[in-house]
């Protein structure tokens, strides 16, 4: 016979924990915390399969449904030594519905079931509190006119018909409160309310408890497919064949007076993740109180002195939860007569702040392993440790005025205030002069990039998470927020509008990259403990957090196999890359270099060449300038590898913009080119008239660039090899990697490495040294993908750019991929941004043939990701499971890909059963 109802009671519990599939978690919470000798109101839980039978029976219950619910209704009342319906010792229950996974849409509770005019002088009389009971009494009939009877109106703005009523009962009473009504009001409350039922449903109030509680239990299972229930689980994939379980619980009553209430709490700080109880509770209150926001609740630590006893019983089953659950708890308790009850547990959320935090304590307090600390917190949310951060009470504040303007995508965490400034220029201008800024773009491009490390943050109105806003704010740990389409930004007038607000240049304001808001005025900020620490701001053991940190990220590198590089221009960039655990850099972009300083000016004139002999001219200006920048990283990275690539943007990318720019500024900076170089303007709008390409990204970059004009290449190779020299011989290590950008045929590799090795090897050899180092190349088209093979023949080393190899293999351009991306995800064309994260049936088999090509031609290839992707979680575990050797990130993701690297080799340990 099918067991359809569970019973739980008396330290004695059917069902357990593990049956939440069969008892939803709401029910397997109430049975595991029963056989944990956890006070808990005995009930019984009518399962999953009661639903899925109903549905597929013709909305009929299996037949032995209502034998076993009087079965389990007559072990309660045996335990509680009431009976449901009986008229002077009245059981009452709580119906609560509750699937597998919380689900909105879900029919709400009905507290008191089992009152009518009879049961009420019972209760009355056991309470010794008439009021009490009769104010019980029109609560339950309301409810369950609302709930049950389907009366709650479908608009919130339209008015509930009970509350219509009690508010006129109120007016005609002269009571200000619910509490000033006497017990006659209460009385004709529930007679006014009844004949309501009555008049609109044509049916009358169900007096029989019975027909009550069966009244509520068809009601749960009939809200399973109810509209909102069925839109929810769609959003959210939820399968509609799970059904939802029914509980049926003794009523507990925190509405009894001074040593009575209700309350919910954490067993730890879900914000923070502290090992502490957090939580709030109501005296003499009931049911969702707590959470409706009439009264305002106080903090749990009070109840310490409002019910001692029941305090201390709550920090013991706290306790008892945590080392049962070895997990934080949410969990919600009502207190009756100064006697606890449990009445919900289950797992909760947390800040992944917080739940790194917790994970560390835990394994300290014996409570799980060190490899479940490791898997336990997101790997994202290792972020959270770097991200300086608003003070939460400001922000408060700044809601409560209602200064929060707008929302955008959360492209770089943490707090950031200062004055709007709308370009890069203004953005290091004020800041020499000591003001803290804001920089609000459109979008932003590479000549900005001074600008914006100048910025406290970044915001931009267009562009995604791998826009260059987003890409650029991670590497250097800015705050930023991108997408933000609310922005209407005049440059011209240096002011924007956003939501009917004139914000102008000079004006504070605040954006919180962890919920992507923007507001008005100033919010303080500080600095995250961690950074702190790397700065020598903080000592290591004044930090709590750092303590955390560190443990957590030395049992990532116990399990992970991966290596994690960075991707860092800077000498700066690689120091703290390195301090946040980068093995080696595995992207330094050359170019960003040439917009140091008066670089600019060298590297314009290289490009406005008429001939090499003055191309070779302008190159050997820069050339200084490229190799002390080696030296310094070489330095930096003291022997690791060092993954230099060679120029990869369109040469016009360095020369001033006629679209972007307004004509005045465009002419004037045509002008100013053209008299440093002693040129007309006319040749300088000529050369970048020649310059121009429909479309650059697939235009003459690359490769290309090094083909056409080899001493480009051939000069920043003498800087890296002659820099690697200088630095050996002064007797640090380096491993310089040579890469090659935008290889999609074989004999491209061929080429420019057969150039970059000669070059190399003859400033070696001269310089009397043993220098090792790699020449490789990128992988990011899907040519190159195709022609692995081949192209390994010729190189050392593979790293997938996966940035432009998901533009190329998707024909999506990143940039403009905003305007019909969110359309796709919601037509589940893409099932997710394949910028963000790799889209592994589409790039992804590229990335494995090229995988598996490389390696067939060249067993050990080494093969890594330089790709934003290399600091996405979802990507890294990809990476680590078709074999890459490492991945290379920005460096304040180098720790979120430490720990994804552990989770994806501690999962796939877990697959093959070790
Ligand atoms: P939700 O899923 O919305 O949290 P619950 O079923 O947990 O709904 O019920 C909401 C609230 O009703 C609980 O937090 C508790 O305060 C109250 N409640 C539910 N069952 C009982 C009961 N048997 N005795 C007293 N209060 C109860
Ligand atoms: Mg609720
Ligand atoms: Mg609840």
């Amino acid at each position: 016979m099918t067991k359809w109802v569970l019973f739980f009671g008396n330290a004695n519990a059917e069902g357990s924990a593990e049956q939440k599939e069969l008892l939803g978690g709401k029910g397997a919470g109430l049975a595991e915390m029963t056989n944990l000798g956890i006070p808990v109101p005995p009930g019984f839980t009518m399962t999953t399969e009661v639903c899925t039978y109903y549905y597929s029976n013709n909305k009929r219950y299996p037949d032995e449904l209502k034998e076993q619910a009087e079965a389990a209704i007559a072990r309660v009342q045996e335990i509680m030594g009431r009976t449901f319906g009986d008229a002077d010792n009245p059981l009452l229950f709580s119906v609560r519905s509750g699937a597998k996974v919380s689900m909105p849409g879900m029919m709400d509770t009905v507290l008191n079931l089992g009152l009518n005019d009879r049961t009420v002088e019972g209760l009355a009389k056991m309470s010794g509190d008439p009021r009490f009971a009769w104010d019980s009494y029109r609560r339950f009939v309301a409810m369950y006119g609302d709930v049950v009877l389907d009366m709650k109106p479908g608009k919130k703005t339209d008015d509930d018909p009970f509350d219509s009523i009690l508010e006129a009962v109120k007016r005609e009473t002269g009571a200000r409160y619910d509490t000033d009504l006497k017990t006659e009001d209460l009385r004709k409350l529930v007679s006014l309310f009844k004949a309501e039922i009555k008049r609109q449903k044509g049916v009358d109030f169900p007096e029989e408890p019975i027909e009550q509680l069966w009244g509520a239990i068809g009601a749960v299972f009939g809200s399973w497919m109810n509209d909102r229930a069925v839109a929810y689980r769609e959003l959210y994939q939820i399968p509609g064949d799970w059904g939802t379980a029914v509980n049926v619980q003794t009523m507990v009553f925190g509405n009894l007076g001074d040593t009575s209430g209700t309350g919910v709490g954490f067993t730890r700080n879900p914000a923070l993740g502290d090992n502490a109880m957090y939580g709030e509770f109501l005296m003499n209150a009931q049911g969702e109180d707590v959470v409706a926001g009439i009264r305002t609740p106080r903090p749990i630590g009070e109840l310490k002195t409002s019910v001692p006893r029941a305090y201390d019983q709550l920090l013991e089953i706290r306790r008892k939860l945590e080392k049962h659950f070895r997990d934080m708890q949410d969990f919600e308790f009502t207190i009756e007569n100064g006697k606890l009850w449990m009445l919900q547990t289950r797992t909760g959320k947390r800040h992944p702040f917080a739940a790194a935090r917790m994970a560390v304590d835990m394994e300290a307090e014996g409570l799980i392993s060190k490899k479940e600390a490791v898997m336990r917190p997101e790997a994202d949310g290792i972020a959270a440790f770097l991200a300086p951060i608003f003070d939460s009470e400001a922000k408060a504040r700044a809601l409560r005025e209602d200064r929060i303007i707008a929302k955008g995508l959360p492209a770089g965490p943490g707090g950031a205030s200062g004055c709007v400034v709308f370009n890069a220029q203004d953005a290091e201008e004020w800041k020499k002069r000591g003001e803290k800024v804001l920089l609000v773009r459109k979008f932003t491009s590479p000549e900005d990039i001074r600008g914006m490390d100048a910025a406290q943050g970044i915001l931009t109105a267009q562009g995604g998470m791998t826009s260059h806003a987003a890409l650029v704010a991670r590497q250097m740990g800015k705050v930023c927020i991108v997408g933000c389409g609310a922005l209407n930004i005049d440059y011209a007038k240096a002011e924007m509008e956003v939501a009917g607000k004139l914000i102008r240049e000079g004006d504070l304001l605040s954006i919180d990259g962890f919920s992507a808001e923007v507001i008005l005025g100033k919010l303080e900020t500080r600095p995250s403990e961690v950074l702190q620490v790397l700065r020598g701001e903080l000592d290591p053991n004044n930090s709590k957090n750092w303590g955390q940190f560190i443990k957590l990220m030395s049992w990532a590198d116990e399990f992970r196999r991966l290596e994690v590089w960075t991707n860092a221009d800077t000498p700066g960039q690689a120091e703290t890359a390195v301090k946040l655990g980068a093995q080696g850099i595995g992207l330094c972009r050359t170019e960003h270099m040439f917009f140091e300083g008066d670089r600019i000016l060298h590297v314009r004139r290289m490009i406005l060449s008429e001939d090499e002999a003055q191309r070779r001219e302008a190159l050997m200006k820069l050339f200084p300038m490229q190799k002390k920048d080696f030296m310094g990283i070489f330095k930096a990275m003291e022997g690791r590898p060092v993954t230099v690539r060679l120029l990869d943007p369109p040469l016009h990318e360095f020369l001033p913009s006629q679209e972007a720019l307004k004509p005045e500024v465009f002419a004037q900076k045509v002008k100013d080119i053209a008299e440093s170089f002693n040129i007309t303007s006319e040749e300088v709008e000529e050369r970048i008239e020649a310059l121009h390409e429909n479309n650059p990204m697939l235009g003459h970059r690359g490769c290309r660039l090094g083909i056409s004009y080899p001493e480009i290449y051939e000069m920043q190779v003498r800087a890296i090899i002659e820099a690697a020299c200088e630095v050996a011989k002064s007797g640090i290590p380096v491993n310089p990697e040579i890469m090659i950008p935008v290889v999609s045929a074989a004999m491209e590799m061929e080429i420019v490495g057969k150039q970059v090795r000669s070059i190399a090897d003859a400033i070696i050899s001269s310089s009397g040294i043993e220098l090792k180092y790699l020449v490789g190349t990128m992988i990011e088209l899907p040519r190159a993908c195709i022609v692995a093979d081949r192209i390994a023949r010729e190189a050392e080393f593979f790293s997938f750019g996966t940035n432009d190899l998901t533009q190329t293999t998707c024909g999506i351009s990143r940039d403009d991929v905003k305007s019909f991306l969110g359309t796709y995800i919601a037509k589940n064309i893409y099932s997710i941004d394949p910028f963000q994260r790799i889209d592994r049936e589409g790039v992804g088999e590229l990335m494995k043939m090229a995988v598996a090509k490389g390696r067939a031609e060249k067993p050990g290839l080494k093969i890594g990701i330089c790709g934003e992707h290399g600091g996405e979680a979802n990507s890294v575990e990809f990476c680590h499971s078709i074999g890459l050797n490492y991945v290379s990130c920005s460096p304040f993701r180098v720790p979120v890909a430490r720990l994804a690297a552990a989770q994806a080799a501690l999962k796939e340990v877990e697959r093959r059963g070790g």
